[in-house]
């Protein structure tokens, strides 16, 4: 496997980071999760958009521009032979020393990542996911604003650690404030009655796959709207899915042991994650 690693494309066992790296140190960087579909870059400007938005909120200078860094996103498919794939860029305040000031950063480290990728749920997309709602609470926006994409991400994986104990597929995140958040690793969504519901996006990553998936729905003529939703919204609801560059759309057939609906991927949701293939087929940058 093939990594870029600050200009250079390197075997996988020459791509190393000092100790001294702040992104080890204090998971002091950003990172995005980009997907190509039959060689085309999927969101490829939205992702890199949001890259350097969490870049900047984090007084983070990226040493490449986002044409480059585009350039280097094709190169290192090129170079693994991939068209299929998820891509990792990740961006880290670089070599500093054992303190926090990142002043003592001169250069951020760039690094970008391509694997081989298919489905990530396996048979789970016909079946459903099961869910679970996690104690661990999503980083409210006056701390660290979730929207940032950043190498911290151990709320999730608390949460996650949490769904494995309790034997979830997949854990949902409430915020401070008692709403619905988000999944450990993508957006959620509700269907009740026919319509959409989405919590807004301020205390969750303002997921890509979400605003496509919301846009495929308007242009279906389902009504989609975005609402603060609490415990009774989820398990009262017909349909429930989560979104995200890895995990597509992918239905929710339980949550805290409450039969989502018929416990099937309900008819909705279906529809989206069919018209999610379409977009994924037709869409994306050579
Ligand atoms: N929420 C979190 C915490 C994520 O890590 C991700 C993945 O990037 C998402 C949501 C979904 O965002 P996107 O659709 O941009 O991949």
């Amino acid at each position: 496997m093939i990594i870029y690693l600050d200009g250079r494309y390197v075997p996988e066992e020459e791509a190393k980071v000092s100790v001294f790296d702040h992104g080890l140190l204090y998971g002091d960087g950003v990172f995005e999760g980009i997907r190509a579909y039959n060689g085309k870059i999927f969101q490829l400007e939205a992702h890199l958009e949001r890259l350097y938005d969490s870049a900047k909120t984090l007084d983070l200078a990226v040493p490449i521009s986002r044409e480059e860094m585009a350039g280097v996103i094709r190169e290192t498919l090129r170079k693994n032979n991939l068209t299929d794939a998820y891509i990792r860029p990740i961006v880290t305040r670089g070599r500093g020393d054992l303190g926090l000031d990142p002043r003592k950063c001169p250069k951020a480290t760039v690094i970008v990542i391509a694997v081989e990728w298919g489905a990530m749920y396996g048979d789970l997309y016909e079946k459903g996911l099961s869910a679970v709602t996690v104690s661990v609470r999503r980083t409210p926006a006056e701390a660290m604003p979730p929207n940032v994409k950043s190498l911290n991400y151990l709320n999730n994986i608390l949460a996650k650690i949490e769904a494995n104990y309790k034997g979830g597929d997949e854990a949902i995140f409430f915020d401070t404030n008692g709403y619905v958040s988000e999944g450990s690793g993508d957006n959620i969504f509700v269907v009740k009655n026919g319509e959409i519901v989405t919590p807004p996006t301020l205390n969750n990553l303002r997921g890509i796959t979400r605003l496509v998936v919301l846009d495929l729905a308007r242009s279906l003529g389902i009504t989609v709207r975005e609402q603060n939703l609490g415990y009774y919204d989820l398990y009262s609801a017909d349909e429930v899915f989560v979104t995200g560059t890895a995990a597509e759309v992918a239905p929710i057939r339980v949550i805290d042991g409450r039969i989502i609906g018929t416990g099937k991927p309900g008819p909705v949701t279906r529809q989206l994650m069919a018209g999610f293939k379409r977009v994924t087929e037709t869409q994306g940058t050579p």
